[in-house]
């Protein structure tokens, strides 16, 4: 039987290592915390899956929560003036076609976790640093890395092709609230936009207290959104958080007028600089290991994609490991392997540096003509679960330009 080793108990890594003992495979996964500590840690995303992402799960029979998770059916966006506060210039609300979720990470590992052990697979709880690869190396057939965040600069070589970026773009602030009695009655994702300032987004997410709302503050570093210290409370944040909402995007601040803060480490405070690796990891002793997921390609939050990039890395990783059946797992079929997910994952990772930056004027266009065009706010907002929709004519702008006049005619006809 085939020994796979995954280090890292994520999105990816738990996925992975439950369709693989479902086929028969020998797991072992290690992980820097135990069920128990994942859950009674502090909050780690906002995790909205898309419906591409759900079905995965669904299909591996993981999908324990979806009748009590709240379902995201729309992206309403909105993108307020450069110059004046609190003024929109740009609104429209996009339908998926079909649903969004998002369930709280510390639910859903550590359930997961539990699973994978009541499966028969072996879970260790231990860090693990570099000068432990080796030694794992030898003992399995294969060893994926799938640590997210973690462990990446000692062990990885960033790819400067694919990562334009040398340090985060957005200060980071992620509050779990819920409304008193009701928890939430959102269902949608709301983004909005506040230009030189950064982001806000807004979505309901099902947690151990039920269903609740994540609020994500993406700041542009020193501008007037990252205002947010790990020196304060929690509460003192959420009264920033307000104050800021008041100033920039009142519509919001009225949304959580009487919120509170979810028990148990509902604040997140972190940075991401969006890296792509090189995916095989070579030991001195000759010996390669495969990154998965964020451990190879890791992108700012900002379109959503991680968990979902995440989800889809998994997917293939299984499907490649079973289609090479016992033959050995080289080093070409570790870059073919990690091709494959980058056929999906580089339009995601595009995006999202994309997003990063002050956009275009045909960009500012295309985003306008959405409020009039109901068909590209539903085309742009179903992007989101497959960002290669969005190629060229998000990213060009004569194909902006192109596709915008087709729209245009087909909606005077
Ligand atoms: C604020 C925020 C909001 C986000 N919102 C969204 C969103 O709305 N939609 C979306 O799709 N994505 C979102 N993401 C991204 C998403 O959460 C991640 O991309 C996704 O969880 C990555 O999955 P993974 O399997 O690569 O890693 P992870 O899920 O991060 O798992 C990594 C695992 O490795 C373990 N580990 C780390 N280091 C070590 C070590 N040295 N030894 C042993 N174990 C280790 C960790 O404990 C963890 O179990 C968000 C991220 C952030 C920070």
């Amino acid at each position: 039987m085939r020994k796979i080793t995954i280090v890292g108990a994520g999105q990816s890594g738990l996925l992975l290592g439950l369709g693989l003992l479902k086929e028969g495979y020998s797991v072992k996964i290690i992980t820097d915390r135990t069920p128990e500590a994942v859950l009674a840690g502090s909050v780690m995303s906002t995790q909205c899956m898309f419906h591409s992402s759900l079905e995965t799960e669904r299909q591996l029979s993981l999908n324990h929560w979806e009748a009590d998770c709240p379902k995201i059916k729309h992206i309403q966006f909105c993108a307020t003036a450069p110059r004046e506060k609190a003024q929109k210039i740009i609104e429209w609300t996009g339908d998926l076609d079909r649903y969004a979720q998002s369930v709280d990470q510390r639910i859903k590992f550590s359930a997961w976790m539990e699973e994978f052990e009541a499966l028969g697979g072996l879970l260790e709880i231990r860090k693990i640093d570099a000068s432990d690869l080796s030694s794992l190396a030898q003992q399995a057939d294969l060893v994926i890395v799938a640590t997210g965040k973690g462990l990446n600069d000692q062990i990885r070589r960033k790819n400067p092709e694919c990562s334009p970026f040398d340090a985060p773009q957005r200060k980071l602030s992620l509050f779990y609230v819920q409304h008193p009695d009701q928890g939430t009655t959102l269902d949608r994702v709301s983004f909005n936009v506040i230009p030189s300032i950064g982001e806000y987004f807004v979505m309901p997410v099902l947690t151990e207290h039920g269903p609740a709302e994540a609020m994500l503050f993406e700041a542009i570093p020193e501008g007037p959104m990252d205002c947010f210290s790990r020196n304060n409370s929690e509460e003192e944040r959420l009264i920033k958080a307000r104050e800021f909402l008041g100033e920039y995007l009142p519509w919001e601040q009225q949304r959580i007028a009487s919120v509170v803060l979810l028990t148990g480490q509902s604040v997140l405070q972190g940075e991401i600089t969006p890296t792509v690796y090189h995916p095989v990891i070579q030991l001195d002793a000759g010996m390669q290991l495969l990154a998965m997921a964020d451990a190879a390609c890791l992108n700012d939050p900002i379109t959503g994609q991680g968990s979902n990039n995440a989800t889809k890395a998994a997917d293939t990783y299984l499907q490649r490991i079973l289609e090479h059946t016992d033959k050995p797992f080289d080093q070409k079929w570790m870059e073919d392997t990690f091709n494959t997910f980058w056929q999906q994952a580089q339009w995601s990772t595009q995006w999202s540096n994309m997003m990063l930056m002050p956009p275009p004027e045909f960009v500012l266009n295309l985003l306008g003509a959405a409020g009039q065009i109901p068909e590209l706010a539903n085309r742009i907002a179903n992007a989101f679960d497959n960002p290669a929709d969005l190629f060229p004519w998000f990213a060009d702008e004569q194909a902006a330009g192109e596709y915008l006049q087709n729209l245009t005619t087909e909606v005077e006809h």
